[in-house]
């Protein structure tokens, strides 16, 4: 099945109030790839002024706590985040995984919390290069999805999966073709035990180390429905160019946000 692809920067820490040009470049250049969805994923600090900055074009966090409210100094909740204006966020992403030690039952509590409150949610699986060059990637990141998907779908385009090999995570280094297209086949599989045919429906994004270089090889593998992007999502210069790579590879008109 077709999907309309989706392209997501991860701006991890950096951004301050003087980089809102870049957020307003990068939203005004993704209006001309109408095929393509678009969001930014910004520091918690900056949802609220680059969601009033650019109206209209999708800004998410990038974690997001499983509670409603409580005693959790430091953190920010579902609810919260949507105060601030942002449509979507991620979760589980392998730098809180290692850092914040989350586990996946965390990250299945954090998904379900957003999309209990309107979020759409990007959620990260990936494997570590040990892993890899065991030779039990697919089954440890299948067991690692299975564990941190929510109970309930729900409408099938508020979620996407991202597949993010640690290793490739900001190192320049991005897996052969046919590994990322066994990973992708492997975790569509599981989606459709888990959620029936509307496991079909939910896009399954490739991240690490995609850049304007690679993104169009990337795109043209089976199964890979957009991308999460780190370092080139800081500027337009980078990131545009990757939206256009998801563009050209065909795009589906119509409205399948996850914002
Ligand atoms: C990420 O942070 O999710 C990521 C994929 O980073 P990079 O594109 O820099 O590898």
């Amino acid at each position: 099945m077709a999907l309309k692809k989706l392209v997501a920067g991860n701006w991890k820490m950096y951004g301050l109030s003087s980089d809102l040009a870049e957020v307003k470049a990068i939203a005004d250049a993704s209006r001309g790839y109408a095929g393509v969805d678009v969001a930014l994923c910004v520091p918690a600090i900056l949802i609220e002024r680059a969601a009033r900055a650019v109206p209209g074009f999708a800004i998410g966090g990038q974690d997001v706590h499983q509670a409603e409210k409580g005693a959790h100094t430091g953190c920010v909740s579902a609810a919260m985040l949507v105060d601030a204006g942002a449509s979507l966020t991620i979760v589980g992403h392998s730098e809180r995984r290692e850092a914040q030690r989350e586990s996946d039952a965390e990250v299945k509590a954090k998904a379900e919390a957003a999309l209990a409150n309107g979020l759409g949610v990007i959620l990260c699986v990936g494997e570590s290069l040990d892993v890899r060059e065991a030779g039990r990637a697919v089954d440890t990141v299948v067991a690692q999805l299975d564990a941190s998907l929510p109970d309930r779908l729900g409408d099938p385009t508020r979620l996407a999966i991202a597949y993010e090999p640690i290793w490739a995570i900001g190192t320049g280094r991005v897996p052969v073709r046919e590994d990322i297209a066994e990973m992708h086949a492997a975790l569509r599989g599981r989606l459709m035990e888990r959620y029936g045919d509307e496991g079909e429906r939910l896009r399954i994004l490739y991240g690490g180390s995609v850049k304007p270089s690679n993104a169009a090889e990337i795109f043209a593998i089976p199964d890979v429905d957009g991308a999460l992007v780190g370092g080139a999502s800081l500027t337009a210069e980078e990131f545009v160019p990757i939206i256009a790579a998801a563009a050209s590879t065909g795009t589906v008109e119509g409205r399948q946000s996850i914002a």
